[in-house]
């Protein structure tokens, strides 16, 4: 499988609509342990991203990675805003060069999540979107070593997003505004969590239904 930019806006309709599907249970989320904004934050960068998709298919996948990654760090806001932009903008610099097979991609995401724990200070086990970031980019390169089939590895991959969400519930928060509320926050998914499940889940989706007959 060699994916090529042409498939950015298709991957970033399914994100956005898996996030507006999902909006109210986010803010929920959100408004138990932080502030309640970061569907909003996340829906303004989905936005940003619908209205360039066009823009983003003639370009090589370093170029449309940075430009993605700007755009969220721009529009975004808040703390997902600068670790999303993150994520991209380190992906796109380990992309440069390259085309994107499954390989390559793992090497490419793992740099992103490398950036994002970097950036934000964090680790797996803090309740935060790296709770799913960390665990899915570990599979997926397991998963490549063992030579596992791609419905396989698209399946496994769905289902550690999933666990990883579900497993920030019993975690303390000690990143991020949801930090301030310490043992409070048990009992209560990351909404940062939630949202990366969610956008996994749905890229996941589309990519089976479009190279796994
Ligand atoms: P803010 O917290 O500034 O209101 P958002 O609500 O948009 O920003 O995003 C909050 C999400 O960001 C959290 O649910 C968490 O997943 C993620 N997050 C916050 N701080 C960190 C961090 N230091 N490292 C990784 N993720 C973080
Ligand atoms: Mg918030």
């Amino acid at each position: 499988m060699l994916l090529t930019p042409e498939i950015l806006p298709a991957l970033i309709e399914a994100a956005a609509n898996i996030i507006e599907q999902n909006a109210e249970e986010i803010t929920a989320l959100d408004q138990a342990i932080g502030d309640g904004d970061h569907v909003i934050n996340l829906q303004r960068g989905l936005v940003a991203l619908q209205k360039q998709s066009p823009e983003l298919t003639a370009l090589t996948w370093d170029a449309a990675l940075q430009k993605i990654g700007m755009t969220l760090m721009n529009t975004m806001g808040g703390a997902s805003g600068s670790l999303f932009g993150t994520l991209f903008v380190a992906m796109s610099k380990t992309a440069k060069g390259k085309e994107l097979d499954l390989k390559t991609f793992a090497e490419v995401f793992t740099a992103g999540v490398e950036a994002v724990k970097k950036r934000g200070k964090a680790e797996a086990g803090e309740k935060t979107m790296l709770d799913v970031l960390i665990p899915v980019e570990k599979a997926l390169q397991k998963n490549i070593a063992d030579s596992k089939p791609l419905p396989e590895i698209l399946d496994d991959l769905n289902e550690i997003a999933i666990q990883g969400m579900e497993s920030t519930r019993d975690m303390i928060a000690t990143k991020g505004r949801a930090s301030f509320m310490a043992e409070r926050t048990q009992g209560h998914i990351d909404a940062g969590a939630k949202t990366s499940q969610l956008m996994i889940t749905a890229i996941i989706t589309l990519l089976a239904s479009t190279y796994v007959v």
